[in-house]
């Protein structure tokens, strides 16, 4: 009877008090710890609460029926900590992507030579189409230069190698840096005699002595890619010229053997 839901009705504000108490502070302990969004939150919750509690109290006959929230506040107080609760999560939303863009920019390039990273690369590769030209490059004997000038001069080294390839590539070729002092540049739309030239103009360009800087040269292997050929065979060609390269005695160019006929050309 009326008695029964009187008294399930105590129960269920006690429960609600309850809530009440243990959750304000755990979350005021946490705003005391200076999170910006839980600080919001108390705040947003807080009408909320307080009109629950009045509740309680009334129900509980400790204060006086007259000081009983109407619904309507205790509607208001939930809109109130829901809009709260909404905008803090859009906040979040927000922030988060931000970090993650700036975190895809950092894998993106290499900080210290503002080249394309290898993550960044590939999907270049892949899409690359027959006939584009790779180049492998390979500082030579880039270890003796950290050896005898230390690794902040090698770094310099590493900047002022990039800069130099940058300036001898077009705006649509790829320079990136496939980790330590080895660096790959996509050319597409580019015939082997023209790659070629491009590939001299880098030898010559590193080569060129610098104010005040150790000097070295580089190796570079040239591949074409061939019509179907898988990056990985590409770039294998690539890295075996720059190996002949450097066996013939570094500071040189070699262009790689001829990509395999794809299965289907030797089927017919
Ligand atoms: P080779 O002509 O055969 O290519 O000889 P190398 O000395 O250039 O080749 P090796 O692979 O033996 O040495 C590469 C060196 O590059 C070793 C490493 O200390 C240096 N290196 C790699 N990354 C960096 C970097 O970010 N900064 C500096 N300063 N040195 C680096
Ligand atoms: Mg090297
Ligand atoms: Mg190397």
């Amino acid at each position: 009877g009326p008695r029964f839901t009187h008294l399930s009705l105590v129960v269920f504000n006690l429960g609600i008090a309850a809530v009440i108490l243990l959750s304000v502070p755990a979350v005021a302990r946490i705003a005391w710890r200076g999170q910006r969004e839980s600080r919001l939150y108390l705040l947003g919750w807080l009408p909320l609460m307080s009109l629950l509690a009045v509740n309680v109290l009334v129900l509980l006959g400790v204060l006086p029926t007259s000081l009983r929230p109407s619904p309507l506040w205790l509607l208001a107080g939930t809109a109130l900590a829901s809009l709260v609760l909404a905008w803090g999560l859009i906040d979040r939303a927000r922030r988060d992507q931000i970090e993650r863009d700036a975190a895809t920019a950092r894998a993106l390039r290499d900080p210290l030579t503002g080249a394309c990273s290898r993550m960044a690369v590939l999907p270049r590769l892949e899409s690359a189409a027959a006939g584009t030209v790779l180049l492998y490059l390979d500082i030579d004997h880039f270890k003796a230069i950290n050896d005898q000038h230390g690794h902040a001069v090698g770094d310099r080294c590493l900047q002022r190698f990039a800069s130099r390839c940058r300036a001898q590539l077009r705006g649509v070729d790829v320079f990136a840096r496939q980790g330590g002092e080895e660096f790959v540049a996509v050319l597409p739309d580019i015939g082997l005699p023209d790659a070629l030239r491009v590939a001299e103009r880098i030898r010559v360009a590193v080569a060129e002595p610098a104010e005040g800087a150790p000097s070295h040269t580089v190796s570079i292997g040239v591949a074409q890619r061939g019509a179907g050929e898988p990056v990985a065979d590409w770039i294998a060609r690539a890295d075996a010229a720059l190996y002949r390269a450097k066996a013939g005695g570094r500071d040189r160019i070699e262009l790689a053997y001829a990509a395999a006929l794809p299965d289907t050309e030797l089927r017919t």
